[in-house]
């Protein structure tokens, strides 16, 4: 594998369509740099992309980069010091003109399942905070398949599933508007609500904080659907000890 930083190196972050538009299915941008691995794959660096990388709790996007003169599918997208970096395997063609106009598609289907995934991964954090208690530190969460979590740290006795199904599904059926706003450091601590480990936030100038209305106000850089309707059905499938914690499974269904 070739070094991500090599890759990265002397280029500008790459601007993320999909914080501000998370629908986005397709987009045109400009080819800024292609590092071969083998004959036939390698990695591509946009100007924009529309394609969130692994990591941030998310799986990674797919899809596909075309011009006139390659065609190639997105197999992984990675990131370094804020540039994206689209991993192909190139079908046809090479993507060896910097500099030139090339489209970008995504694998729909399944970001938007992990779009649906990740607003219902915030609201079983409202429930699991208001049936267990709101001083409860979450650790570590994912929200795509082939299973979605949330964990926290801390022992508990009893944690009722329906209760937090309930509460989960409540909120779905209330159609609430998610929508992101981008505050400064000061303003971060009056719009942020329910999140209740913000210390191990790195430090940034501006945060984007998914809201989702009248539940809670995350940091977050994932992608979400504009209204908790669209989620469908929260099932809570289950909740697992771990040695320093618990974590709690859920799933969505139409
Ligand atoms: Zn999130």
């Amino acid at each position: 594998m070739v070094n991500l930083s090599t890759i990265a190196s002397g280029l500008q972050p790459t601007n993320r369509l999909y914080l501000s538009d998370s629908y986005l299915k397709s987009t045109e941008t400009t080819l800024l740099r292609y590092v071969p691995e083998t004959r036939k794959s390698g990695y591509i660096v946009t100007r924009d992309t529309i394609m969130h990388p692994k990591g941030g709790a998310q799986p990674s996007d797919t899809g596909s980069i075309e011009s006139p003169s390659f065609r190639a599918t997105v197999k992984k997208v990675l990131e370094h010091s804020g540039v994206v970096i689209h991993y192909c395997e190139v079908t046809d063609g090479a993507p060896t003109l910097e500099g030139e106009k090339v489209s970008m598609s995504i694998d729909w289907e399944k970001r938007y399942l992990v779009m649906r995934l990740h607003t219902a991964g915030h609201i079983v954090d409202h429930a699991v905070l208001n049936e267990v208690g709101h001083d409860l530190l979450s650790s570590r969460a994912f929200h795509g398949p082939p299973e979605s979590f949330v964990e926290y740290m801390g022992k508990i006795n009893r944690i009722d599933l329906d209760l937090l199904a309930e509460v989960s599904n409540e909120i779905v059926r209330a159609s609430k508007r998610v929508y992101p706003v981008w505050v400064s450091r000061e303003e971060l601590w009056r719009v942020v609500s329910g999140a209740p480990n913000m210390e191990r936030l790195p430090s940034l100038e501006t945060y984007r904080v998914i809201v989702v209305e009248g539940v809670n106000a995350i940091p977050c850089g994932g992608t979400h659907v504009a209204n908790t309707g669209e989620v469908g059905r929260i099932v809570i499938t289950g909740v697992k000890e771990l040695e320093r914690g618990f974590r709690v499974i859920y799933n969505v269904t139409e």
